[in-house]
Order: structure tokens, then C-alpha cells, then sequence
């Protein structure tokens, strides 16, 4: 059986002002002692899941560039021991423009990572500063060339609409950079203000000032339309890749496949369970370093909460959902379950079906949560 395994590297340089991901900063002197946890739960996962082929990996965070090249590759080293790779698994690692290097892309790229995912977000210095970015624009295109350089081909960059101060015209620049940059895969996210950010309490007061309505969305339809004519598939809601280049990884996701994630605030999903490990990186190092599981939610959705989520995520994709894979999983229709909401959103012109499949329209993707929402018990 497959699995994909997602590594949690929990720390950042500086909190950018609208993250709430679980990130800390200023965390270095764990930086160790943390690496040492996550190979002791990889060891133990390894006995666990070893009738399991790992066909991908992705180390995420926070930013796992922050961490001296020797740590990144002793975590490489103890997955290579304790789980069973196929050769050609897709590894990816996120990284932070500002803080890589050649020394340490070579270093990775020779120890089978073969994908990178930059968190450029623009070419804006400006911006970037805006939104507490650690990096310059030259440090993203410089960031792009090394990896390449490096023996990367398969390289992806985040880029982010709807900034405070951000123009179309400066969202364009930074899309038609990542186009001259050749890089094969892009991610395109709008910015949300999340709750307790430093965004958040700065909208609050009336102090961030953000494009409005209008604009955001012509910047959604400028990355649609660029991309697409510039020769990237849209395969999912966010990401754009020239063919051949999605990620595998997220896929499973969205295909409501089987993925481990181990580290501190790590989530997985195991046929039909869902876990997450705890988010505070001491009580991690205390758990698991006392050999108890660092495991703190549990869950079984029940059916009809499954059959929503196998729908809502699976319909992001382009290929959308089809009725045989969800008879499937859970041996009744998608008529029978979803006759009623398919219908309405197909009649409003959010969805439609294809050969037994049911997918997202244009209308669909610029709108999904209207669309996820039918699907909810
Ligand atoms: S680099 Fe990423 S994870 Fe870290 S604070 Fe910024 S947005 Fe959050």
C-alpha cells in the first residue's frame, strides 16, 4: 500500500504578520534537540508503517530552510532507514528564499530531495516588508537560479494577491517573473486575515488598508488567464503546473489518499482516522522523548462528515470527483447522497458533469466555498 509522509518543521526566522501557521520564531537553541525527537518518532512510525511504500514526502513547516544543512539531511538519512521510499519517490522540501544557499540546495538536491518550494509570495520588496517577509525580491530570483543551478527541475513558487498596497500591476510583475524564471510550478494564494495575527489586529484598528473587492478578483482573473495561456494546468483551486509537474504529494490531499505527518503539530490521515500531534514543540520533545505518542486528537469522522470532506476536497482538483471512486469508498452513489445539492449548484452554473464525473466550472473555482458548503451535514 502507498503512503505519503509530511515532516514538520516548526520554526521561522520571524513571524510574518499573517501567518497563523504553527511556526515559532526564535526557537534556535531546540533547533537540535528538536531533529532528535523527529528522527525518534520516524524510527517508531518506520516499525509501525513498514508494509507501507512511501511514494512521497514532503518536509513543510514553518520553514525547514532554517535549519543548518547536517539537520535537514540527518532527518533524510533516518526516513531513508526506517521506511521503505520507492525509487522514484517525489521528496519536496519548503524553503525560505532568504535562507538557502548552493552549498545547501546541492547538499539536498544529492540527497534525493528532488522538488523545492519557495515561499516567494512576490518580487516586491515593498511588499514583502508590507507583510514581514524576511526575503528581498532578488533574494526569490536568486533563490529560483540556485536551485536550478543546484540540479532542481522541479521547483515551485508561492505568489500572494490581495496585499496590503499591492496593485494588479505589481501582481503582474511578480507572475510574469515567475514565467521568465521558468519555474514549473506555481501556487497562487489571496491573502486571508486570519485571527490572531498581527493582520488581524491591525484591520481591526483601521490600520491595514487592503485592495479592494474589485481589484482582489481582477488579480484572481489575471492569474487565471495569465497562467493558463502562458501553458500551466490548472489542477487544482491554487496550483498551476506546466505537464507533469503537479505535486504528487498534494494530491493525495485532495484525493483523500493515505498520508502520515510526523513533528509537532503534524496531521494525518489513515484510513478514514484523523490525528494531530501536538503543537507545542516542549510537550512534543517531552512526549516523545519519554516514549509516549505525541498524538493529542483522534478522530473517526463519522459517514456523512467523510462523504462531505471526500467531495469538497476532491472537487479543488480539476479532475474533480467521480462516482465510481466514491461507490468506491463508500458503496452508494453520489446521486443518491448529493442528488439534491449537484443539482441546484449545476443549475446555478458552479459545477458540472463530465462522464460520470462531477467537476468545478470556472464559476465553480473562483467561488468554491459556496460550493464546499452545499456538501456539509
Ligand atoms: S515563513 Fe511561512 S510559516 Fe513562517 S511565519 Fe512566514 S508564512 Fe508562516
Amino acid at each position: 500500500m502507498n503512503l505519503g509522509l509530511y515532516i514538520h518543521i516548526p520554526f521561522c526566522k520571524q513571524k510574518c504578520l499573517y501567518c497563523d501557521f504553527p511556526s515559532y520564531s526564535h526557537l534556535e537553541s531546540l533547533y537540535e534537540s528538536y531533529i532528535d525527537a523527529l528522527c525518534r518518532e520516524i524510527t517508531g512510525q518506520g516499525v509501525l508503517f513498514s508494509s507501507y511504500q512511501v511514494d512521497t514526502i514532503y518536509i513543510g513547516g514553518g520553514t525547514p530552510s532554517v535549519l543548518p544543512a547536517a539537520l535537514l539531511l540527518k532527518v533524510i538519512g533516518a526516513l531513508n532507514k526506517s521506511f521503505t521510499i520507492t525509487s522514484d519517490a517525489e521528496i519536496s522540501m519548503e524553503a525560505n528564499p532568504g535562507t538557502v544557499n548552493h552549498d545547501m540546495l546541492t547538499a539536498l538536491r544529492s540527497h534525493g530531495v528532488n522538488r523545492i518550494s519557495f515561499g516567494v509570495q512576490s518580487f516586491s520588496d515593498t511588499l514583502l516588508q508590507e507583510v514581514g517577509r524576511i526575503h528581498t525580491g532578488d533574494d526569490g530570483i536568486h533563490a529560483v537560479r540556485t536551485a536550478q543551478q543546484a540540479g532542481f527541475s522541479n521547483v515551485n513558487i508561492d505568489l500572494m494577491y490581495g496585499l496590503p498596497v499591492q496593485t494588479l500591476k505589481d501582481f503582474q510583475k511578480s507572475l510574469r517573473l515567475a514565467y521568465e524564471l521558468a519555474i514549473p510550478h506555481i501556487s497562487v494564494y489571496g491573502l486571508k486575515v486570519e485571527e490572531e495575527t498581527p493582520f488581524a489586529n491591525r484591520l481591526a484598528s483601521g490600520k491595514l488598508i487592503l485592495p479592494s473587492e474589485e481589484e482582489e478578483e481582477a488579480m484572481y482573473d489575471e492569474t487565471v488567464e495569465y497562467l493558463t495561456l502562458s501553458g500551466y494546468q490548472r489542477y487544482e483551486i491554487s496550483n498551476y503546473a506546466l505537464p507533469g509537474f503537479s505535486c504528487r504529494h498534494n494530491l493525495k490531499y485532495w484525493n483523500y489518499s493515505s498520508y502520515l505527518g510526523i513533528g509537532a503539530a503534524a496531521h494525518s490521515f489513515i484510513n478514514g482516522e484523523r490525528l494531530a500531534n501536538t503543537r507545542d514543540v516542549r510537550t512534543y520533545l517531552k512526549r516523545v522523548n519519554s516514549g509516549q505518542s505525541p498524538v493529542e486528537v483522534k478522530e473517526i469522522p463519522d459517514e456523512p462528515v467523510q462523504m462531505a470532506e471526500f467531495c469538497f476536497l476532491g472537487l479543488r482538483t480539476a479532475a474533480g470527483i467521480s462516482n465510481d471512486t466514491f461507490y468506491r469508498f463508500f458503496g452508494k452513489s453520489l446521486q443518491q447522497m448529493f442528488g439534491k445539492p449537484l443539482a441546484s449548484l449545476e443549475a446555478k452554473g458552479l459545477i458540472c458533469m463530465e462522464n460520470q464525473s462531477v467537476k468545478l466550472t470556472p464559476l465553480g473555482m473562483k467561488y468554491g466555498n459556496s460550493v464546499f458548503q452545499a456538501f456539509l451535514p
